[in-house]
């Protein structure tokens, strides 16, 4: 244990009254290593601190401490701590005073800090038991958290980790994942921000966050206090110009020739240092040119490397300078926002290089994306009554970003997740049944709007799929319009998507709880209820009171006895149903006491909203309130037709399902529609409404054919008056050198015995992590399989200190797929989500593990009533169906191997049936290199070493 005085490593200039003003000029920053994330099972292994006076370290506290068990070997990778430098290290208990004297009175300080505050919590109750003698509760004690600040007034930075923040803020890290280390950093990082923090507060913000802050026990509040005193004087700032701004160019090139635009020596190439002329890319260019010119639809099929972005958007605007009239527009139409991203940052900022321009490019989002000024600023004022204190912390980075933001789109900060805090995020977001139209105040600063209009105005529009299939019509009506569909192989599930109606007892839940929420006192109805004297409205609040705490109750009980009921009935999550069967029986009987219920609730609700409507005078309720309780009793309403309709009615040419589970608040269910087959929905509506269209995907053919796209989509050639062309490019790589593909045909077949498969799978990949330190990715088909990898390659990865990261048990996908590449030689195993979309270049990833051929599940509803439709139809649903879908599925996985010119990798399918069974040569004439059937284990592991020290036999 060490406590003396400190160097100062770096001198950060800091007007020392600023910091007094905001009670910082002491403060102690703490951190700690342990052995886990769970105080209640891991260990405290190092505590670090750093008292900073006047904005400089002034000395340091620091100790290892011992545990009672050995250090996963992550920790000690992580960290650097061994079980040795811990053997002579004193237990928490001597530490513990030593530690206290140190802090003294002064602020505490930290990165995260409720996680440290936490664990000494807890190593303060295993010394005491739980009581408040605890002197590791820091009972009033004062602290400021730099993760929080940074939410707060930094929104906009996309991560809040220390490492990001020091960089943020210049502040250079001494060591990472060291206790005293981390300490000294988070101290400066804060010290730094304070003293950038004049420019970016001002007195209202500050008055607004200590109204939000002021009431609850946060240990910051006095902060805020603080510095609302201190903001006194400074005015608001300009708003920043918006980060997805317009891009206004001009476009001067004359030349429609795309030779000489992407071509050797083309202006790409002379202007852009990393381009280099691909010949399949000019053959898409030209595909893309004569399909819009010749009113065509073109499905072209390009694999990774061959640069589509470029060939299509290219075409696009030669096409839009060709009109004299400025009436022509593209859309494309993306899977994930982040390629809509990517393509209006990087794609059409290469463009503006190469080219120059006079164009305009504009991204539109759905609704939801856009921040509702109105609401927020309602939620804010009734903060007392509809926010609880967790939200209110939560809310807090919204409010300066509010202010600033010139788009209102949520992607652009990361201080706020909008999929981690969809309660809030839905009480702010724009949405037509909240919205008050025309009679809006802040319809000057209506985002969503605003981005409608650029969106028309716009020459390119970059929208994604999902917004394309639910708003077709208006996004490709008026004008001259062209559509590109990137990612098209995504687009059916889009389409099935979009065409689905669905009802939740979440959903419902939430809704409720807009209205009111016990537990956390908070809810639109909690603002009306001691304002009028009105009998009428008092006994219509008492009985929307009581039925909404009935319909509670029965939704709490209807989503445990429904998914008891239904696991016992079926093994899956999700079951489908027929009007009149057995399934549909019992989920009518389970819902129809709250069917009545919730039709009552919906009439009283709405009696209510209109007899709040008619208050005068000083019962009043203000319009922006109303508009709120009316977008709640319209959402309730439409809630119960939708119910009513899908339990009492027959479905005509759809499927009905139910999917079931139980989450933190217990059991849920939902029921979904869905049309059999939305190629037929397609071919009427969709593709006759388009002049000319481009697919484009990596995985659009199967054994070198469309068939199985083009019927899924509803693309058939005489239906489309011939105008269907198809094009399917070679991509840049040298696969047949770069990659091998083996199948071990020597493991059991998954058809005979699941179990015997599965374990001799996870076997296998054991012994090829233990053998080859080489980036493995594992792609399971089933969360199962996933479970049972991750734990027979827990031991090995213990023994060969390696990383394993498993999509089952931690982090976000970014943040997974980031930790893999920086790994080098991690193994990551995942399910669905990562059998496309991730994209690692370099030795990160060297082997590929498929552990099965990825067949959909017969279970799944829409699944099982398409292959019943074609069945129907006289056709054969697993030779038409099944295995087509099965193979573009696999392509896309092992599409991930390889993703430049330099890298090599090994891909290992581990299912026989892909050389012995009937349909096995689709499969294996649709893969990107040719595969080889391992007979023995000692030659895929003779043959996986000769492919890395260059010898392969192939
Ligand atoms: S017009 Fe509607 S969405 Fe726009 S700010 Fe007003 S209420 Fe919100």
């Amino acid at each position: 244990m060490k406590a003396g005085s400190s160097r100062p490593r770096t001198k950060v200039p800091q007007d020392a009254n600023w910091l007094q003003q905001l009670d910082l000029s002491r403060f102690v920053s703490i951190d700690l290593e342990t052995t886990g994330l769970d105080p209640s099972v891991h260990e405290i292994i190092e505590i670090g601190a750093v008292r900073f006076v006047d904005g400089l370290p002034a000395d340091e506290f620091q100790t290892l401490i011992r545990p009672r068990y050995p250090l996963d070997p992550f920790i000690t990778e992580l960290t650097g701590i061994t079980d040795a430098d811990l053997e002579h290290a004193p237990p928490f208990d001597e530490v513990a005073a030593p530690l206290l004297e140190y802090i003294g009175k002064d602020v505490l300080v930290g990165q995260n800090l409720e996680f440290d505050l936490g664990f000494l919590r807890s190593a303060g109750e295993k010394k005491l038991g739980k009581c408040r003698d605890n002197p590791f509760l820091f009972v009033n004690r004062r602290a400021v958290d730099t993760v929080w600040l940074a939410r707060i007034f930094w929104a906009e930075l996309s991560g809040f980790s220390l490492k990001a923040l020091a960089e943020a803020f210049e502040v250079t890290p001494v060591r990472a994942h060291r206790a005293k280390e981390d300490a000294y950093t988070a101290g400066s990082v804060l010290v730094e921000m304070l003293r950038r923090l004049p420019t970016r507060v001002w007195s209202e913000l500050a008055e607004h966050l200590d109204r939000l802050i002021e009431g609850t026990n946060q240990r910051s509040r006095f902060f805020f206090r603080r510095l609302c005193e201190a903001a006194e004087n400074i005015p608001k700032p300009r708003a920043t110009p918006a980060l997805h701004q317009q891009n206004d160019f001009e476009y001067e090139t004359d030349s429609s020739d795309l030779r000489i635009l992407l071509g050797k020596d083309g202006l790409f190439e002379e202007r852009l240092a990393f381009f280099r002329e691909r010949p399949a890319q000019i053959a898409l260019a030209k595909s893309v040119d004569s399909s819009f010119n010749e009113h065509r639809i073109l499905l072209a099929e390009a694999p990774t490397g061959v640069g589509k972005s470029l060939a299509y958007l290219v075409p696009s605007l030669n096409w839009i300078r060709a009109d004299t009239e400025g009436e022509r527009q593209v859309v494309v139409s993306s899977h994930t926002k982040v390629l809509q991203e990517q393509l209006l940052r990087k794609d059409i900022g290469e463009i503006r290089r190469a080219l120059g321009g006079n164009f305009r490019a504009a991204v539109l989002k759905g609704r939801n994306n856009y921040l509702c000024k109105r609401r927020l600023h309602i939620l804010l004022r009734d903060a007392d009554t509809r926010l609880s204190e967790a939200d209110r912390m939560q809310i807090m980075p919204l409010l300066r970003w509010s202010d600033m933001t010139a788009t209102g789109d949520i992607s652009e900060i990361g201080g706020f997740n909008p999929r981690f805090q969809s309660f809030l995020w839905s009480l702010v977001c724009s949405d037509s049944l909240a919205c008050a139209g025309s009679a809006c105040s802040a319809a000057k600063g209506d985002f969503y709007r605003s981005a409608q209009d650029r969106a028309a105005k716009a020459q390119i529009v970059f929208v994604n799929h999902a917004l394309l299939m639910v708003d077709f019509l208006r996004l490709m009506s008026g004008g001259q319009k062209r559509l590109i569909l990137d990612e098209a192989h995504q687009i059916e599930r889009a389409m099935v998507n979009a065409a689905t109606t669905d009802i939740s007892t979440l959903v419902m839940r939430g809704v409720l709880t807009r209205l009111v929420d016990e537990k956390a006192d908070r809810g639109l109805l909690y603002n009306v209820s001691d304002r009028t004297d009105s009998e009428m409205v008092g006994s219509l609040i008492v009985k929307v009171r009581s039925l909404h705490f009935s319909s509670r109750q029965s939704l709490s009980g209807l989503g445990e006895h429904l998914v008891g009921r239904l696991r016992a009935a079926e093994r899956t999550s999700r079951a489908r149903f027929r009007f009149g069967d057995g399934m549909h029986l019992l989920i009518r009987d389970h819902l129809a006491d709250l069917l009545i219920e919730w039709l009552e609730f919906s009439e009283r609700l709405n009696e209510l909203v209109r007899e709040l409507a008619n208050l005068r005078g000083e019962d009043r309720i203000s319009p922006e309130t109303m508009v709120e309780f009316r977008s709640v009793s319209d959402n309730v309403l439409a809630i119960g037709s939708r119910l009513s309709r899908v339990i009492e009615e027959e479905a005509d040419n759809e499927v009905t399902w139910v999917e079931y589970g139980k989450g933190t608040h217990g059991g849920w269910c939902s029921i979904h529609t869905t049309p059999v087959s939305v190629g037929q929905i397609m071919k009427k509506v969709f593709w006759p409404q388009l002049e000319s269209a481009v697919l484009t995907s990596a995985t659009l053919t199967v054994n070198n054919r469309f068939a199985v796209t083009r019927e899924c989509l509803g693309l058939d050639d005489e239906d489309s008056g011939g105008r269907i062309c198809e094009i399917s490019l070679d991509g840049p790589f040298n696969l047949q050198t770069q990659m091998r593909t083996f199948v071990p045909t020597f493991l059991p077949e998954p058809r005979q015995d699941e179990a015997l498969h599965a374990e001799a799978v996870s076997s296998l990949t054991a012994r090829i992590v233990e053998e080859f330190s080489r980036g493995t990715l594992v792609l399971c088909t089933s969360n199962e399989m996933l479970e049972r990898i991750t734990a027979a390659l827990t031991p090995v990865v213990r023994k060969v200190g390696r990383r394993l990261l498993s999509q089952w048990s931690s982090g976000s996908l970014p943040e997974l797929v980031a930790q893999f590449r920086r790994s080098q030689n991690a193994i990551l195993v995942g399910a669905a989500s990562l059998w496309e979309g991730i994209d690692v270049v370099g030795d990160a990833l060297q082997i590929l593990i498929v552990t099965r051929i990825p067949f959909d599940v017969p279970s799944d509803p829409w699944f099982s009533a398409r292959c019943e439709a074609l069945q129907a139809a006289g056709r054969d649903p697993f030779m038409d169906y099944t295995v087509p879908m099965a193979a573009l599925r696999l392509k896309q996985g092992i599409g991930r191997l390889i993703r430049h010119t330099d890298d090599r990798g090994i891909a290992v399918l581990m299912d026989p049936r892909i050389f012995t069974s009937g349909y096995g040569g689709l499969i294996r004439s649709s893969l990107p290199s040719t595969p080889r059937r391992m007979r023995k284990e000692t030659d895929l592991f003779t043959e996986m070493n000769s492919f890395w020290e260059g010898q392969s036999t192939c």
